[in-house]
């Protein structure tokens, strides 16, 4: 009876200013959202939208296209009008393109303190265009393009040099009462960037949004964004995050959204237990982990499936879990909610589960 009780998380939500990203919204009011970049040339519209249209459906919340040409710019009122969720874009140098992106009807503005020593002049023009248009900036400080002046006080990017730029480029859009703003200092070694995030939810109220910048292929990457962002999410620091990854950004929307869920920021859908497998096993535990999560890829309600190897952790899991499986001796005893329905050879045990596991999505989906 009532709402089921809500699961729970490690700390509460640093408490910033709430922030509207085409309808997304950003901030301790809001929960933790999910962005990626396209890596599609912006101008390339079609190639672009359907790269969109994909992480969409991967479960992005923001995407974030690169805007470095005029070409580029010229493709934004079509990618914005088109996109089913909010666009972002990203400027570097060019300050002309600001203009170009808020009056393309884009979502947010992306600049670089780095690399907009041209925009000094302009900021309050910036600040202007942005306020009028109801739209909020990232300020996006990176390791790797700190400002000099900041370089040459810090003598490389340490967590103080971040946040000093961050914070410096954060006043100058305040003097301009423009306080629309969320802001990221990313920094390849996960060290240093929570370090810089610690330091920044300190001194700020602004919301933050999470990034490991060039982080690494699919598994270093992983690990860097899941060991920093949970050592600030774990905190209630971060209000959006951007895994990066060389690799298609839907992994890194898969990524991001995992680690959400692992930290209950997110509803969990698929879960797998699956134990690691000992010298006890009495069937092929990897095998048949990788089948059924192949098999039950996709799956939109929450389930936990447990894969057990033998009869010692077996039983006790699979009880515990929605479905499950707890095998010996070549067969598998399938439990559904913490009953044994049946018993079945090994080599059914995967269609087993598979069909139990449609047949509990079907109920939920129909409950
Ligand atoms: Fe080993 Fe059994 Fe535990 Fe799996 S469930 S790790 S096979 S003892």
């Amino acid at each position: 009876l009532g709402m089921p009780e809500a699961p729970a998380v490690l700390a509460p939500r640093r408490t910033t200013r709430q922030l509207d990203v085409g309808g997304v919204g950003v901030g301790s009011d809001h929960p933790v959202s999910v962005q990626s970049m396209t890596t599609t040339l912006t101008a390339d519209v079609n190639a672009t939208l359907q790269q969109i249209a994909e992480l969409t459906a991967a479960g992005c919340d923001i995407v974030r296209v690169a805007c470095p040409s005029a070409d580029d710019a010229e493709a934004l009122p079509a990618i914005a009008k088109k996109s089913g969720i909010p666009v972002i874009a990203d400027i570097h140098f060019q300050p002309k393109y600001v203009f170009a992106a808020i009056d393309a009807g884009c979502a947010g503005v992306r600049v670089n303190p780095g690399n907009i020593k041209k925009f000094d002049d302009k900021v309050g023009d910036i600040a202007k265009a942005a306020k009028d248009a109801g739209i909020p900036i990232r300020i996006g400080v990176n390791a790797g393009s700190l400002e000099p002046g900041i370089m040459a006080k810090h003598g490389k990017a340490t967590p103080e040099a971040l946040v000093e730029s961050a914070l410096w480029e954060a006043s100058l859009f305040a003097e301009h009462d423009y306080h629309d703003i969320k802001i990221s200092v990313k920094h390849h070694d996960p060290v240093t960037m929570v370090r810089a995030y610690e330091l920044l939810a300190e001194q700020c109220d602004y919301p933050l949004h999470l990034g490991v910048t060039e982080a690494g292929p699919t598994f270093q990457g992983t690990i860097k964004s899941a060991t920093a962002f949970g050592a600030l999410l774990s905190r209630g620091i971060g209000d959006t995050i951007r895994v990066s990854l060389s690799a298609p950004p839907i992994e890194e929307v898969r990524v991001g959204l995992s680690i959400l869920e692992s930290l209950n920021l997110r509803p969990r859908k698929l879960e797998i237990v699956s134990c690691p497998s000992c010298g006890r096993a009495q069937v092929d535990v990897y095998k048949l982990a990788d089948e059924v999560t192949a098999g039950l890829e996709g799956m939109e309600v929450p389930l936990r499936v447990a894969v057990m190897g033998c009869v010692v952790n077996g039983p006790g899991e699979a009880r515990d879990a929605d479905l499950g499986v707890a095998s010996g001796n070549g067969k598998g005893q399938i439990f559904v909610k913490g009953e044994v329905i049946k018993t079945v050879p090994e080599a059914q045990i995967v269609e087993t589960l598979i069909d139990e596991a449609m047949r509990l999505a079907e109920e939920a989906g129909e409950g």
